[in-house]
């Protein structure tokens, strides 16, 4: 039997098969022929996901044949984008066109649909997460069906497809909305956490793209702030934190060490205190962990799943080795997040049970209502989807 795993390796098992597809063809033929009710698929992206959102399944469908952009309409300012498309790809053919996306993560190894399913985000006060930008969703749904979902076809019941952690089809195709081709400059500089402290809600007001990671045991934060610029992109490409080039270019960084990461989103006004408790955390009770704590913005939206529902957000995310077991400290950033009323995550590890995530989102049980019109046999839950679903 064939073995899948997860980028960070955490997560991995045995399944009955991975199947590729190169085209819609190939995906309503596969799910036409599962035969058993009880047959499951789930679709993987990269892989980038540290929750089980593909394990737990019998069969993973690997869609990375599925790829490049189909079309980039000026007029709408929206780009047509295969699922399996790769972030780190898109980049330059938008520009080309004259396009870039509004907003995308501090990597650009995911696939479009996978950091889509997750509402993956960058950093910025007005920004919002990349589900939010969906225009228009091309999928194969549980009977084998295609189907093209967008608000001219659902109206608002639309926003619940945004972020679908996979459990509505197979997503084909994705229309985008973009903006125009844009650069982006750097300046990134060194606070200690007392300095960091005294000046965070300072920076959370005075700059549209601001971030940072904060090294506990060095207890010293490596602050970055983005402007948008006019200056010529200087090439090679500097290091992270000095760099001026397209957004494409000095949004997405390198990221090899592997590790697991929880992540959750507080409203917005929050950030400071929620940061200093944790930050007092590993101080006292977790000094033995190195992996750093990342503190970032995000516009609110009317995604139904989206951490960041009707809230303009803080996302507060903590690390560890992969090879260390996180379990501990994660859980007792939970008790702290929880406290703020924290929405996890999808794509990051948390503890949460159904009852506590139906708590979070008011559209919790409407969400899964329409899951379930799209996949009436339950092909596309896994083990961890069935374990949150509302009885
Ligand atoms: C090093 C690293 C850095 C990261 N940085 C950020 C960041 O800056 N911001 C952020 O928000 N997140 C970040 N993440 C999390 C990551 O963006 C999300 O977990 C994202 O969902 C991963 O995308 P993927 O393509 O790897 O999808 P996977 O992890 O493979 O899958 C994610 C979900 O998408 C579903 N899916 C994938 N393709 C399809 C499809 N075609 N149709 C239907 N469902 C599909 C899967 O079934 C699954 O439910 C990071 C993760 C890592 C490992």
């Amino acid at each position: 039997m064939p073995y899948w795993q997860n980028w960070s390796g955490r997560l991995g098992e045995k399944v009955r098969d991975i199947h590729f597809a190169r085209s819609q063809g190939d995906i309503t033929g596969l799910i036409g022929g599962l035969g058993s009710a009880a047959a499951r698929l789930r679709v993987a992206g990269a892989g980038h996901s540290h929750a089980p959102l593909v394990v737990g399944t019998d069969r993973v469908l690997d869609l990375s044949g599925l790829s490049g952009v189909i079309a980039c309409d000026q007029d709408r300012m929206t780009a047509t984008i295969r699922a399996g498309t790769p972030i780190y790809t898109l980049g330059a053919v938008l520009q080309e066109a004259g396009m870039a996306l509004k907003s995308q993560g501090d990597i650009d190894r995911q696939t479009l649909a996978g950091a889509c399913a997750t509402g993956t985000h960058g950093s910025g006060r007005y920004l919002q997460n990349l589900s939010a930008s969906i225009e228009s969703l091309t999928l194969v749904d549980g009977q084998g069906k295609v189907r093209v979902c967008s608000a001219s076809h659902q109206g608002t019941d639309f926003e619940a497809l945004k972020v679908g952690l996979g459990a509505f089809g197979v997503v084909t195709e994705i229309e985008i909305a973009v903006r125009e081709s844009f650069k982006l400059k750097e300046q990134g500089f060194s606070l200690t956490g007392d300095e960091l402290m005294a000046q965070l809600e300072g920076f959370d007001d005075s700059h549209d793209r601001f971030e940072f990671f904060w090294q506990p045991q060095q207890d010293q934060a490596m602050v970055k702030i983005m402007v948008e610029t006019d200056e010529e992109p200087v090439y090679p490409v500097a290091e992270e934190g000095k760099r001026c080039a397209y957004n494409y270019e000095v949004l997405p960084n390198h990221r090899p060490h592997r590790h697991t990461e929880m992540e959750y989103s507080i409203a917005a006004e929050h950030g400071p205190a929620c940061f200093a408790e944790i930050r007092a955390l590993l101080q006292t009770e977790f000094q033995e962990v190195a992996w750093p704590v990342e503190y970032r913005r995000v516009a609110q939206d009317d995604v139904w799943l989206s951490n960041a529902y009707q809230r303009d957000t803080v996302t507060i995310s903590v690390h560890q080795d992969v090879n260390a077991d996180e379990t501990q400290y994660y859980q007792a950033c939970e008790t702290i997040f929880k406290r703020y009323r924290g929405r996890p995550h999808w794509g990051k590890v948390h503890y949460l049970e159904g009852a506590a995530l139906a708590d979070l989102y008011p559209k919790w049980r409407e969400w899964w209502q329409m899951r379930d019109t799209f996949d009436p046999k339950q092909r596309f839950l896994n083990d961890f989807l069935r374990a949150v679903r509302p009885s």
